[in-house]
């Protein structure tokens, strides 16, 4: 038994939730095969909802929030991973209704468990996080769909984010043109940093709605919000390009037609990095650490410690966030 210090959502008397930083013990932890001891983890919007009561996200409280983990196993029945061993968890059910990342220890089925790849530190892991996975993953997709480098740009939208800022520095490493969507008119500079050649206003993605096809603009897209913005974008992809679509910040759903399709026979291609199989995974951690390897990383985390999350999960819920927010638990 050993106790350590976790971040906990608790229900508080008025149905509301509290979030404290509290003692716990590995004993509490839930039955698994690794017993891991965190280094760092990382602040994802499904992580603030889950810390703010979101019964979608986690059902039960009280709850430590944290899908992302990277740290060294203490204890494991399994033979594949033995004390000692470096590993990195993203997903599945951390942290929404398995006691996650935000805690000095995690306990998990070795099922979700990756090694460290060499070409990556445990830090450099979760400054990538499931932002960097998903990043990378629809990258992956778009380029199976048959993206190359053109002179027409690409379109990140929610630009500033955690899964958006890393799209842009990847994209860019890669040698693609991107085009930065941000609603933070004064995060222009740190977008140009990560490589973005274009910065464009939020506001402009969100007319045409009623339009049934927009002026052909991009060679692709990574949408990180959802919402109109997302259709808007399908109505403006070059001919037969294709649009990667992660995630939900400016809703779920949206106004459509199928003209964009049948008409210019765009994509529409869903990313999901929570639920796939651990071999997939494996293989986009592996080109996160190699080929795909960002030299600029540090450029877009801060690191914060436990009892700073708080405040944190305040910025990301009011979409104020940029770049990521790397969570040091030694
Ligand atoms: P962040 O909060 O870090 O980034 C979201 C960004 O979206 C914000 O920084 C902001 O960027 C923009 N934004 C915020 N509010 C709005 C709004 N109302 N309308 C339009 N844009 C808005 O979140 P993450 O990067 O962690 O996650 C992004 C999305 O991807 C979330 O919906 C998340 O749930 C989803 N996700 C999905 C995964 C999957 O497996 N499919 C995995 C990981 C995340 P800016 O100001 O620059 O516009």
């Amino acid at each position: 038994m050993t106790s350590f210090r976790a971040l906990q959502t608790s229900e508080n008397a008025e149905g509301g939730y509290d979030m404290a930083v509290v003692e716990r013990d590995t004993r509490d932890l839930p039955a698994g095969e690794v017993l891991i001891r965190v280094s760092y983890s990382s602040l994802n919007y499904k992580d603030a909802l889950s810390a703010s009561g979101n019964r979608g996200v986690t059902r039960n409280y009280p709850h430590t929030p944290g899908i992302d983990a990277a740290g060294t196993v203490m204890e494991s029945s399994v033979s594949e991973f033995v004390t000692g061993d470096e590993v990195i968890v993203t997903g599945y059910d951390l942290g929404m209704n398995t006691a996650g990342g935000f805690g000095q220890f995690i306990r998990v089925p070795a099922a979700w468990l990756i090694k460290r790849p060499v070409g990556l530190s445990l830090r450099e892991a979760m400054a990538l996080g499931t932002a960097g996975l998903t990043a990378a993953l629809c990258v992956a997709k778009l380029e199976q769909a048959g993206l190359e480098p053109t002179d027409m740009p690409l379109l990140v939208t929610g630009a500033t984010g955690g899964v958006g800022s890393i799209a842009v520095a990847l994209l860019s490493r890669l040698g693609f043109k991107v085009a930065a969507v941000t609603g933070k008119a004064d995060q222009s500079e740190f977008l140009t940093r990560l490589g973005a050649s274009q910065i464009i206003e939020r506001s402009a993605l969100q007319v045409g709605t009623d339009k049934p096809l927009l002026k052909e603009q991009w060679a692709g897209a990574v949408d990180t919000v959802g919402g109109d913005i997302l259709f808007n974008v399908v109505k403006s992809l070059q001919r037969g390009a294709s649009v990667a679509c992660c995630g939900l910040t400016a809703g779920t759903g949206f106004q459509a037609s199928v003209l964009p399709f049948i008409l210019r026979g765009v994509n529409l291609l869903g990313v999901d990095s929570v639920e796939i199989p651990l071999v997939v995974k494996a293989s986009m951690w592996d080109k996160l650490s190699l080929q795909w390897k960002l030299p600029n990383l540090d450029d877009l985390v801060h690191e914060i410690s436990l009892d700073e999350l708080p405040g944190e999960i305040g910025r990301i819920l009011a979409g104020k966030q940029a770049g990521r927010a790397l969570v040091r638990l030694d």
